[in-house]
């Protein structure tokens, strides 16, 4: 087997033929766009051209074999340990390369769990495509009636012959508007108790009954749609688990996504956070200010913990295991932070994150405090991750909800 040290040369070699080198500033205020955000605002275009650019990219780093490093050979991963898979993402980030994000609920959710739980066909027929950035795939899970206590979901799902027939909408579904398939959850036994009356599917998004239409967001974007689907018939080989087994896959799902979000999926590392807000006090704030400093070293510290806590969960499922109360944890960990950032952001500038005041560096922040709402919300609320926390490490009583 190839060794660390090779495989890195290697993965060099490729950056250096295919992407520049990125200069790091040693100050990064005043420089380029001051927009500070977790769920950015984006027109269609620029939409559009980021998708591409993003698929582009993907298609060279997989051919190239550093696509999918830990996947298994057969689906066209290079079936090596993560810790080749992490010295290739330590070495592409010293590169400036196509932003992945609209991969990232493919890749971080819903591919883990084709694998986990899909046929031979669908495995064969969606990992290599999704990995190789051929596809895109979104998350159709939540609907008007059904978030937090998701598998209230009614979307049917009836069987007919070697088909099933999916009647039903779905909301919130971030990235349906770009995607050419989804993992859906669907009700198909109305008879049997809630949780053991669900089945999942992998849906192609260009079938026909299926219609998707754009929710704008607070920050301004449109990231989330409505999804409606009717008697949109979806084959059996694209069923994901037993039938109604769904809860199971369901839940590989949403491990995977408190993981991606845990692990800084919003797009807010401890590294370049504290640097951003390092920067914001010294020009327009107060550095000397005890309470200042102090608020900025706690800000820094709980990001650290937040990162340590979801490197503890993905070692477990390096080894196979399956990752606890820590997903929720560190998810929780990362909006709480969030919280905090917005609150001494607000200090440090009062009315200047409110109001434009044409100064660099301030009102760029109001996109990053409309946007982190939601990262409380999205892959299940802080209220629902303290309640798992409450049960399940400190033994509380059940939730009298459930
Ligand atoms: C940025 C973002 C991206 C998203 N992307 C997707 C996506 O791609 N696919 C998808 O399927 N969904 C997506 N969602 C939807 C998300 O999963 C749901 O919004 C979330 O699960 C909460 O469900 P709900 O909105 O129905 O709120 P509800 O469940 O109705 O909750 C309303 C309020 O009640 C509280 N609450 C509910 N139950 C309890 C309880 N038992 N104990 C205490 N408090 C409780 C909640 O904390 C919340 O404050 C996204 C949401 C956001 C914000």
């Amino acid at each position: 087997m190839t060794s660390v040290e090779e495989f890195s040369k290697n993965a060099l070699s490729f950056l250096e033929a295919n992407a520049k080198k990125r200069v790091v500033e040693k100050s990064v205020w005043g420089q380029g766009s001051d927009v500070v955000a977790v769920l950015p605002e984006k027109t269609e275009e620029e939409e559009k051209a980021e998708v591409t650019a993003a698929k582009k990219w993907a298609q060279k780093v997989f051919d190239a074999g550093f696509g999918w490093i830990t996947g298994p050979k057969e689906f066209g991963g290079a079936e090596l340990s993560d810790e080749y898979a992490r010295a290739y993402m330590a070495l592409e980030a010293q590169y400036d390369t196509a932003p992945q994000s609209c991969r990232g609920i493919g890749l971080g959710m819903v591919a883990p769990t084709i694998l986990a739980h899909g046929t031979q066909s669908a495995k064969e027929k969606y990992l290599r495509s999704l990995y190789r950035g051929d596809i895109i795939a979104c998350q159709l899970f939540s609907e008007p009636g059904a978030g937090s206590d998701l598998a209230g979901v009614s979307t049917f799902a009836r069987r007919d012959g070697d088909e099933w027939v999916i009647n039903g909408q779905k909301v919130w579904t971030s990235g349906a508007h770009y995607s050419q398939i989804g993992e859906i959850l669907c009700r198909s036994d109305l008879q049997a108790p809630k949780h053991r009356g669900l089945t999942a599917f992998i849906v192609d998004m260009k079938a026909p009954g299926v219609s998707v239409r754009p929710l704008r967001q607070m920050t301004g974007g449109a990231s989330f749609n409505e999804v409606f689907f009717t008697d949109v018939r979806v084959p059996d080989d694209h069923r994901l688990g037993d039938v109604n087994e769904g809860w199971t896959v369901a839940l590989t799902t949403l491990m995977n996504e408190r993981a991606a979000i845990g692990g800084g999926g919003g797009g807010v590392s401890a590294g370049s956070m504290s640097q951003r807000l390092t920067e914001l006090v010294k020009h327009v704030g107060n550095p000397k200010d005890p309470l200042v400093r102090q608020k900025l070293v706690d800000i820094y510290m709980n990001a650290r913990v937040a990162q340590y806590t979801n490197q503890r969960a993905m070692a477990k499922i390096a080894k196979g295991q399956l990752p606890g109360p820590e997903m929720s944890i560190a998810k929780l960990s990362l909006t709480e932070n969030m919280r905090r950032i917005c609150d001494y952001v607000s200090v440090v500038l009062g009315m200047r994150v409110i109001a434009d005041a044409n100064q660099w560096g301030t009102y760029g922040w109001s996109t990053f405090i409309l946007g982190v709402p939601g990262m409380r919300v999205a892959g299940g609320t802080d209220e629902v991750m303290k309640n798992i926390v409450a049960e399940r490490v400190l033994g509380l009583p059940k939730d009298a909800k459930k």
